[in-house]
């Protein structure tokens, strides 16, 4: 018989750990104006408002004519109007004509509509005519030519036609982005469109990464008969920085707490939101992670039933501004650190960042498994996998919408150390709890990850 563990021992559940990762974060970071050039993927802070309408004035939509639209009533293909062109207006000049009756300016698309007209008449439904009165080239002729004294306009044009309006598209003084929304590319066009070149936006937050361990080397380094290249440092940079972070490396620590606790104190001076430590955060006799942790702030929680990822550590560290900083310990295990990064610092990442409470998690999807799976008992599995894709690069999904997954990297792939097969997967597949294997078939969550 074992006793029941303590509280204490009692490992936390994602949502337990998430939870408590988010109430520290409190609220956003600080917002800033950011260029245009420097706004893609951060959140609008403070609702922008168009200060240009969209188009800024009436304008053609079509190369052709600008005609009074009563001139053509009856007009046909057989018998047509003809009207003396008495102008021309190209895209960036202003008018310095009217169109008389009987008259037509030639116009660019995106030219001003000259006083008095009321209508556009396409190029491809009129032909120019030359000096003598005869037709100067085919119908429809591309509108490029020299400008001819006159045109034939073959069709009964309605009013308005081929006008885009003043204002059509958004009016002035129109509220064009709201807070908490994400800058797209599509967002900074109709910013730019709209006469605007810098967003209110929280800035980005600053995430420090620390490495930990004697074994660790920077990538490239010798690495002699007992070192490893470090695949987190970079890792979780990218991570970071993908999540909408500004990541800023600390370098490798050795395994002493002096070492860990100084570089800690360094990100907190320099006013970081958050320090992403890899390794040493397990019961190993050189694990001086919590430690570091503790003397620098406080932990609030350490051990999630996550599979892999289950020594996470988290807490929070003050400066004496009252502000704050998020203590992450992420195993060193390279896949241990990818999943718990996605499970716990990208959401508080998003949160710093300023995205609003439904936009923290990845979109949840579902899944068939292809192949069976083991995993430990009492823990949350989030097993790499790798959707089958149709040619044209789409999920294949059943008809209840699922899609079919396969274990990246096969069957010895899972292992929290493999690397290769997480650089493959494309998505992370949910076995509960409960759920000490599943068999093929079964029906489990997705959550997808960055895919290019
Ligand atoms: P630890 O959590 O420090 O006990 O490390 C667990 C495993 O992850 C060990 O095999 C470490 O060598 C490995 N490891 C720790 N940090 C890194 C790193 N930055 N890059 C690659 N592997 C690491
Ligand atoms: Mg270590």
């Amino acid at each position: 018989v074992t006793a029941a563990p303590s509280t204490d021992e009692r490992l936390r559940t994602v949502e337990e750990a998430r939870a408590a990762v988010l109430a520290a974060v409190g609220g956003p970071v600080a917002t800033e104006i950011a260029f245009l050039s420097e706004a893609l993927g951060r959140v609008v802070a403070e609702p922008v408002v168009a200060r240009t309408s969209l188009p800024p004035w009436d304008n053609s939509a079509m190369d052709g004519y600008a005609v009074r639209a009563a001139d053509t009533v009856g007009a046909t293909k057989e018998s047509p109007v003809r009207l003396d062109v008495v102008g021309e207006v190209s895209a960036g000049s202003a008018p310095d004509v009217e169109v008389p009756r009987g008259g037509a300016v030639r116009i660019a698309t995106g030219a001003p509509i000259p006083p008095t007209a009321d209508a556009v008449v396409q190029v491809e439904l009129t032909t120019p005519l030359g000096a003598d009165g005869q037709p100067a080239g085919p119908r429809g002729r591309d509108a490029s030519g020299p400008l001819p004294p006159a045109v034939l306009v073959h069709a009964s044009i309605e009013r308005g036609a081929a006008i885009r309006r003043a204002g059509s598209d958004l009016a002035g003084g129109t509220t064009i982005l709201k807070s908490g929304q994400t800058v797209t590319a599509a967002a900074i066009g109709l910013a730019a469109g709209a006469g605007i070149d810098q967003l209110p936006v929280h800035r980005r937050p600053r995430v420090d990464v620390l490495a930990t361990g004697d074994e660790v080397r920077a990538p490239g380094r010798d690495l002699g008969s007992a070192s490893i290249p470090d695949a987190n440092g970079p890792g979780l940079m990218a991570l970071v920085e993908a999540a909408g972070g500004h990541a800023v490396t600390l370098g490798i620590a050795r395994d002493r707490l002096e070492d860990v606790h100084s570089r800690l104190c360094a990100a907190l001076a320099d006013g970081a939101d958050a320090v992403v430590v890899s390794g040493g955060v397990s019961v190993g006799p050189y694990d001086v992670v919590k430690l570091a942790f503790e003397k620098i702030g406080r932990i609030d929680l350490w051990r999630v039933a996550v599979q892999p990822g289950k020594p996470f550590a988290f807490g929070t560290a003050e400066r004496e501004d009252g502000s704050r900083m998020l203590l992450f310990g992420l195993p060193g295990n390279p896949v241990s650190s990818f999943v718990t990064f996605e499970l716990f610092v990208r959401p508080a990442i998003r949160a710093l960042a300023g995205h609003p409470s439904d936009r923290l998690l990845r979109p949840i999807d579902r899944a068939i498994l292809g192949e069976a799976v083991t995993k430990g008992q009492g823990r949350r599995a989030f097993i790499r996998v790798i959707a089958e894709r149709d040619e044209a690069g789409s999920p294949i999904r059943d008809d209840r919408g699922r899609v079919s997954v396969r274990l990246a990297g096969g069957a010895s792939g899972q292992g929290s150390h493999v690397l290769s097969a997480l650089a493959v997967a494309d998505a992370l597949a949910v076995v509960p709890e409960a759920d000490d294997e599943l068999p093929a078939g079964a029906d489990v969550e997705l959550w997808w990850l960055d895919r290019d």
